[in-house]
């Protein structure tokens, strides 16, 4: 049997909340340990540009900001570890984790910070220029200002892809929405706004067939009506996807609190604060809302001072 660590405070994942936790964490003196997960950095890394995080006035990359996250963690002597964990035991008061190396940690305190994965369509051609950087993403909100002036496509019908459409709406010359059903799955309020934009054209009962480019950026797409098996191609530099997320909270869900969709429940409203006592979560895995860097930034300082009063609490 591997011996067991203990530690005083684990950070599951390594996107702007779990490396803004781990700053606070350190400098606080709670020797924090963070499992970095299966995409270090998290979402970020497969941003181009970031634009929006206050402090950067010439933007700077997502990848980038995230080695910079690291390195400011890192010189408060985190101890960030290339690993994930597998398994939990958060029946007892010890919080029991397994990371993918075998190891055995008991943590007083646990920071969630396991993030959101964007749902893409998984078409070939979708993957290759989403990787290019050249016109593929799965946040309007963050990218849209690249594709201002210019004419974009959004795959999707829920409450995100109207509240991205509409976003669009307002930058580019036209956004064209394809929905694969007769209908939106949105709230009738959200509908009806991008119903009423003029520069958006909803085109139901349509579904992508391919994303066309020239070989590093995106010029168009090309779409089938799923009655009439039409299809068409649209001009368009830029290619939205807006089909839902899925909370990275699997291996939590027998002792964590989730909503009906899978992402963590606060306890107490305006805390980080979970079902399991010194276990608090951080960013996307419970925020289905704003999904922004700064927001999870903003959790991950939350959570480490959460954290910091649970560890005073109970006498360490
Ligand atoms: P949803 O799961 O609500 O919607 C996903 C949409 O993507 C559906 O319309 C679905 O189509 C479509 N879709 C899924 N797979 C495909 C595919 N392969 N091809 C084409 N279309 C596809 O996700 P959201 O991210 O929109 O919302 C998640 C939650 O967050 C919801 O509860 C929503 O209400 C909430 N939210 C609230 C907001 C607000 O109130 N301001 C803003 C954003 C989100 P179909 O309908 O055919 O299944």
């Amino acid at each position: 049997m591997s011996e067991i660590e203990k530690v005083k405070c684990l950070i599951i994942g390594s996107g702007p909340a779990g490396y803004t936790a781990a700053i606070y964490a350190a400098r606080a003196d709670m020797s924090p340990v963070m499992y970095q997960g299966m995409q270090p950095g998290g979402q970020l890394t497969t941003t181009d540009e970031v634009e929006n995080f206050p402090g950067y006035p010439d933007g700077v990359t997502g990848p980038e900001m995230m080695i910079q996250l690291e390195a400011q963690a890192k010189r408060f002597e985190t101890d960030i570890r290339f690993g994930f964990i597998t398994k939990i035991d958060f029946s007892g008061d010890v919080h029991k984790c397994w990371a993918d190396d075998g190891k055995e940690i008991h943590a007083d305190s646990v920071i969630i910070s396991t993030g959101a994965s964007a749902r893409y369509l998984g078409l070939e051609s979708e993957q290759k220029y989403l990787k290019l950087g050249g016109g593929v993403s799965a946040c309007a909100v963050c990218d849209g200002f690249f594709y201002r002036g210019q004419e974009t496509v959004i795959v999707g019908a829920g409450d995100s892809a109207c509240e991205e459409a509409h976003y669009l709406s307002k930058l580019c010359t036209k956004v064209t929405m394809l929905v694969r059903r007769d209908e939106f799955r949105a709230s009738k309020i959200m509908s009806e706004r991008v119903k009423n934009t003029k520069n958006i054209e909803i085109l139901f009962n349509t579904e992508t067939e391919e994303v066309l480019g020239d070989g590093q950026v995106v010029t168009g797409v090309m779409a089938k009506n799923n009655l009439s098996g039409e299809s068409i191609t649209i001009q368009a530099t830029g290619f939205f996807v807006a089909i839902g997320h899925d909370p990275n909270t699997k291996i939590f869900k027998d002792f964590i609190d989730l909503d009906e969709t899978g992402y963590i429940k606060y306890e107490k409203p305006g805390t980080s604060l979970t079902n399991v006592a010194g276990v608090f979560v951080a960013g996307d895995a419970a925020d289905k809302t704003y999904r922004q860097a700064v927001t999870a930034a903003g959790t991950g300082c939350m959570a480490a001072l959460d954290a910091e009063r649970y560890l005073s609490a109970i006498g360490h």
